[in-house]
């Protein structure tokens, strides 16, 4: 018999032949993108509800080769980790990310603090977590002008040893949020023994709240947990008037999304950041 084109046995193979080498090519290139400037952050706001202010942001690595379109860090991210590349990325983000808020300070704008999101290879392995301590202070920073987000499972998947790590940084004054949360596979009792201080509500759930009142009931749910822990609480992935006000209603503190802010460089959030500055 025949075995070629689509749905083949060949047909198969060749496919999963490609996206081994396009991962391959990927993994090479990446491994020299930071020495050749590909890698940049863009920042997204979190916004308070009551007032529209702009509290923090949340860095986001970019990841744009020269001679290629744009990879998304959905793609490049478990790649990095695969590869042993993810330790490099990491410190360059944090990095860049304390970098960058040392010269908002100088700027003027203080007071907006500057999330970023670490991987579980990264906090579960190594040392990242002494490393953005040193980090913090080299750039002439406190604490308080850096978080980290971490998912619910990196959590969960904690030793003492990890979790004594992020202790020690809680109480220097770094926040610590649970990223996308609601979408781990964990039960709600883990919540009362991390030192954790803010939630941000994976946009599955604000997503699907405008729907029926049983999904409305899920959010409300889990804003009002975080609220009664005394977390800060952010709902994420806002991208309708609809979804904003009720959060508004629902009394959550903090929102991000495309309806209110897209991701964008450094450059194009000074005078947002000025603003927001109350003095
Ligand atoms: P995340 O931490 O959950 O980040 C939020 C993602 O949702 C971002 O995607 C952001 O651009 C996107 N987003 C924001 N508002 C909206 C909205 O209203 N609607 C929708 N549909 N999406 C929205 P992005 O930048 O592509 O990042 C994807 C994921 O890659 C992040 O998810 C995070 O897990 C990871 N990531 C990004 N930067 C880093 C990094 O520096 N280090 C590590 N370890 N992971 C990172
Ligand atoms: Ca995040
Ligand atoms: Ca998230
Ligand atoms: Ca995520």
């Amino acid at each position: 018999a025949k075995l070629d084109g689509r749905g083949s046995v060949q047909g198969f193979h060749q496919h999963f032949h490609d996206q081994l080498l396009r991962r391959h090519r990927l993994v090479d290139r990446l491994a020299r993108a930071i020495e050749r400037h590909e890698l940049r952050l863009h920042y997204q706001p979190q916004v308070a509800l009551v007032d529209g202010r702009l509290a923090h942001l949340e860095a986001l690595l970019r990841w744009e080769p020269d001679d290629a379109e744009p990879v998304a860090p959905g793609e490049f991210i478990p790649l990095a980790e695969h590869a042993g590349l993810i330790d490099r990325l990491g410190d360059w983000v944090m990095n860049e990310a304390c970098r960058q808020q040392a010269e908002w300070r100088a700027a003027g704008v203080d007071g907006i603090r500057v999330d970023i999101n670490l991987s579980g290879s990264q906090v579960l392995g190594g040392d990242t977590l002494r490393r953005l301590e040193a980090c913090v202070s080299r750039h002439g920073l406190c604490p308080a002008d850096i978080g980290i987000e971490l998912t619910e499972n990196v959590l969960i998947a904690a030793d003492e040893r990890v979790l004594a790590g992020l202790r020690h940084l809680r109480r220097r004054g770094v926040s610590i949020a649970i990223d996308d949360f609601g979408t781990g596979y964990s039960s709600l009792s883990y919540l009362k023994h991390l030192p954790v201080s803010a939630l941000k509500i994976d946009r599955t759930f604000v997503r699907d709240a405008t729907r029926s009142a049983e999904d409305r009931a899920i959010l409300e749910a889990a804003v009002f947990i975080g609220q009664r822990l005394g977390l800060e609480v952010v709902a994420e992935g806002v991208e309708t008037a609809e979804q904003l006000s009720l959060l508004r209603e629902m009394r959550c503190e903090l929102a991000q999304g495309y309806f209110l802010h897209r991701p964008r460089p450094a450059e194009a959030l000074l005078d947002l950041m000025r603003d927001a500055v109350v003095d």
